[in-house]
């Protein structure tokens, strides 16, 4: 004889945020009891205000289940943003899933000395490598109404989500999607020489440093968007020898790093030959953050 289920227990919206909020912080993180929110939200399309208006009301126990498995993602460190499929940047909402990075906060600095630099070169073209979520692609996009853009990865997955998030920001016929290695697609394209700034937050974690990373980044983020070789550099390097044949003179070369990688690199540039410096960023906490070369006119590549 087959025995029926036991029914499960009705629980209440409260009980469940009790459930989560102590899941999560036996976990070890550390705003707990907000992420439990957070998740409760999403996953019973309701918000806060209400969660607690009708912390009595029972919760169905299809949807009981589909909270507990956010909580057990979350509490396994999964980062929040690939459980809601979000994150803000730039003021705009872009989708992320576990093929691209999460788009950070500092990288709005890098949006911001290209907006500041005001590109006079007509037609204006800006090219976007290792693009992930797109997020540098698509802000500069809304911000330069009359720029448009190339962005490449070599991810099609994150090309994909790239992609979404042009549509969703109403810049997708400006911006194209390229599939590839660094700047390699643009070949095809024949954009030599035609480029007016080249931007790019590349991997630039060192090899020694990807096991320090918190949970959340290293189970979690692409590796692929993280690794920057043995002192974290690898790509800022190919990028200063490659970028050289692709921007118009006096193009601009704009790049994110990592902390006390702006000295070395500017070093690396000026040995190179073909570019000066033109600007550097701290960013909140102080760090060297966005470093911008100005391609020389003279200069051959
Ligand atoms: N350009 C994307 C960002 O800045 C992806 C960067 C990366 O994957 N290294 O978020």
């Amino acid at each position: 004889m087959k025995l029926a289920a036991p029914a499960p227990k009705a629980t209440t919206r409260s009980a469940l945020l009790r459930a989560g909020g102590s899941l999560l912080s036996g976990a070890g993180i550390p705003n707990a009891e907000n992420e439990a929110i957070w998740i409760l939200e999403f996953a019973l399309g309701t918000s806060r205000l209400a969660l607690r208006l009708e912390a009595n009301r029972t919760v169905a126990a299809s949807e009981q289940d589909r909270v507990m498995k956010l909580f057990a993602r979350r509490a396994a460190r999964e980062p929040l943003q690939y459980l809601l499929g979000s994150q803000e940047f730039c003021g705009l909402d872009f989708l992320v899933d576990r093929s691209v990075l999460i788009p950070r906060p500092e990288t709005e600095l890098l949006v911001e000395q290209v907006i500041q630099h005001n590109l006079r070169t007509r037609p204006l073209i800006i090219a976007d490598i290792g693009t992930g979520s797109g997020c540098i692609a698509v802000a500069l996009a809304r911000a330069l109404p009359t720029a448009v853009f190339y962005a490449t990865d070599r991810s099609l997955a994150a090309l994909r989500i790239a992609e979404h998030n042009a549509t969703r920001h109403g810049v997708k016929d400006r911006v194209r999607f390229l599939v590839g290695d660094l700047l390699e697609p643009l070949r095809a394209h024949r954009l030599e020489g035609k480029v007016a700034a080249v931007v790019s937050n590349p991997p630039y974690i060192a090899d020694r440093e990807l096991l320090e990373l918190q949970p959340e980044v290293r189970m979690f983020e692409p590796r692929v968007a993280l690794a920057g070789g043995g002192d974290g550099l690898e790509f800022h390097r190919r990028l200063l020898s490659d970028a050289g044949e692709f921007l118009a003179p006096g193009g601009l070369l704009v790049f994110e790093v990592g902390q006390g990688q702006a000295g070395p690199l500017s070093e690396i540039a000026v040995a190179q030959g073909g570019y000066a410096q033109a600007g550097l960023v701290r960013d909140a906490a102080g760090l060297d953050r966005v470093v911008c070369f100005e391609r020389k006119n003279s200069a051959k590549f």
